[in-house]
């Protein structure tokens, strides 16, 4: 059976069901979501308004057999952070659900003419309106649990929080893991809001008799899988035992502040003292000495053989949440000038309950810290920020509209963001290739948009000196490119890890796809498909008013030396418009 559109119209309360159009045809996941908000939302809309819509793509490979971490959901939409497109990139159980009901998306648009709420029930026999007037304040982890007693298939339930409903621009779209519990996030970019400001609570979809993922050619996808699988199982990183395996993503916590590259204390500085007792390390100490449900190894969905996720539990065994990424304690930590794992634990439970971005609402906290609102390191009035999202208090939604909105409320100049929204974890003026992709990707500052950390830190792909400017554009490009294939695919971002180093696993990715899809792709196409997607998102944000001038990183970087390097951002403005100086030559 041919995949479906399917298309959600909230003003009619109405669902459609539409053949794949032609100039959609080869795309999935972010080239899909980017496709059709670039086709179908005017660049000069409003957020918010009627005109915005909010795209869901499962990849390429998404519930196909066996694929190996393919359960990634790709989110677009105009972003009311940025002003510009979004692609947000969540586990969780949605990707694989959606794709085995037989859709390559969802797409959901208009607003009620009632000003009502609802939430949406999609199976195989269709789509269902539901009133969400008892739902209305509750937060994602309660949403999950009455979904899942409502519904008896443990279906995936993609929701908002009381930010989404509050239509904040920090506000994310929460994905239930295979417990059924909040934490996997499409969290950048405020499409939570999006969601929110079509009326809709909850979509839960239920992919049981469904039709399935067809294989076009299933001895190709099978070759391209073996490769695939063999080279995340070889690499150092990806492998049982490797690193990311054993310690999740905040086995960086130590490295990057070894490396000079840790913002710390609203990036005032490049290493935090108490960069150990936030780490993946203590982190996974906590949770062996704690055991009960605790682990540290969790797939965020069905079929993922990276497992980078964990439980950390509470000191009596019993869940406290999941997960503790290094860009999550990072910015609720390190930027902060807090080293309290617990504080961390709790706040990241808040997030995910409330329905926040992790990153956007750790680099807030820093900026009302450097305002003088609070002082760095304080854990209880960090927490109370959050009392008063949730409860929706005016300085609770100057909070809640993230970086920019607190910067001015607090009278802050030091404001780390890029096209409006904030940096992740990694200092551009000590790793300046990641300053590369904040200052010039579509997204804002973003670092899973061109992740150049793996040469200038990790040494996959090479090892470049992380200190220099010098072909650091084109690294960026590259990276850039192959993230936005990678995306499109359904595969977590982090089998870039193994593909980088290992070349048949490379070509095996491009092999499973064409092998799913019948699309003749090779490994040496990924670089060019990418670029594809880049231009559509690029001319996107040239239309919604962005230049070059949008591609800059903050003054303060130029200005202020970083320790303990002592480094500024010196990067030429004519370098950084070399990155997409191709979209109008090509
Ligand atoms: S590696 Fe981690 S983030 Fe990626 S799919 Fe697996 S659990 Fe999810």
């Amino acid at each position: 059976m041919a995949k479906q559109i399917l298309r959600i119209n909230m003003t009619k309360l109405e669902a459609t069901y539409e053949p794949v159009p032609e100039k959609w045809a080869r795309w999935a996941g972010r080239g899909l979501t980017s496709s059709i908000v670039a086709d179908e939302v005017d660049p000069t809309c409003h957020p918010l308004g009627p005109n915005n819509k909010l795209a869901i793509a499962p990849g390429w490979v998404s519930g196909s057999p066996a694929a190996p971490s393919s359960g990634r959901t790709s989110f677009g939409g105009k972003s009311p952070l940025t002003g510009g497109i979004k692609e947000a990139n969540s586990g969780g159980l949605s990707s694989q659900k959606i794709a085995k009901l037989g859709l390559a998306a969802i797409i959901l648009e208009g607003m009620p003419k009632d000003g009502k709420w609802y939430s949406i029930f999609i199976d195989k026999d269709g789509v269902q309106f539901e009133d969400a007037a008892d739902l209305m304040g509750k937060g994602m982890y309660e949403i999950d649990t009455l979904m899942w007693e409502k519904y008896p298939n443990k279906p995936a339930v993609i929701g908002i929080g009381p930010a989404g409903e509050m239509k904040l621009s920090n506000a994310g779209i929460s994905v239930n893991d295979p417990e059924g519990e909040p934490g996997r996030y499409a969290g950048r970019g405020g499409l939570g809001a999006v969601m929110g400001a079509r009326g809709v609570k909850v979509m839960v979809v239920d992919d049981k008799g469904g039709p399935g993922v067809e294989v076009a050619n299933m001895d190709l996808f099978k070759t391209g899988r073996k490769k695939l699988t063999a080279a995340i199982g070889a690499h150092d990183l990806t492998k049982r035992d490797g690193g990311l395996w054993t310690f999740g993503t905040n086995v960086l916590m130590n490295i990057i502040n070894e490396a000079g590259g840790l913002p710390t204390r609203n990036f005032s500085a490049g290493q935090f003292e108490g960069a150990a007792k936030i780490s993946g390390e203590a982190v996974v100490e906590n949770i062996e000495a704690r055991g009960g449900v605790g682990t540290k190894h969790h797939a965020c969905h069905p079929g993922c053989i990276m497992q980078c996720s964990s439980i950390y539990p509470h000191e009596d065994g019993t869940a406290f949440v999941s997960v503790i990424e290094y860009e999550t304690s990072w910015a609720l930590g390190a930027n902060c000038g807090i080293d309290d794992i617990e504080y961390i634990a709790q706040a990241t439970w808040e997030c995910n309950d409330i329905g926040l971005d992790t990153i956007e609402a750790g680099n807030t906290i820093a900026i009302a810290m450097d305002g003088g609102y609070l002082e760095f390191g304080d854990t209880e009035g960090a927490l109370k920020t959050f009392d008063e999202v949730r409860s929706g208090t005016p300085l609770g939604r100057v909070f809640g509209q993230g970086v920019e909105a607190t910067a001015k409320a607090f009278g802050v100049y030091r404001v780390p963001t890029v096209k409006g929204q904030s940096m992740p974890a990694y200092e551009p003026r000590a790793i300046k290739g990641i300053g590369v992709t904040y200052a010039t990707t579509a997204m804002g500052a973003d670092h899973t948009s061109g992740y150049t950390i793996a040469p200038e830190i990790a040494g996959v792909g090479g090892k470049v000196d992380p200190l220099t400017h010098t072909d650091k554009a084109g690294l960026s490009l590259t990276f850039q490119s192959a993230t936005a294939f990678i995306d499109s695919t359904g595969y977590c971002l982090f089998i870039a890890f193994p593909i980088l180093d290992i070349p048949e696993g490379w070509a095996g990715m491009a092999e499973s796809v064409a092998g799913v899809t019948g699309l003749d792709i090779t490994g040496d196409d990924v670089l060019a498909i990418g670029k594809e997607v880049l231009k559509i998102e690029r001319l996107f944000n040239e239309a919604a008013g962005f230049t070059t001038a949008d591609d800059r990183l903050p003054e303060f970087m130029r200005d202020e030396a970083l320790p303990p390097h002592n480094v500024k951002w010196t990067m030429a403005d004519e370098d950084l418009d070399q990155v997409y100086a191709w979209v109008h030559e090509d």
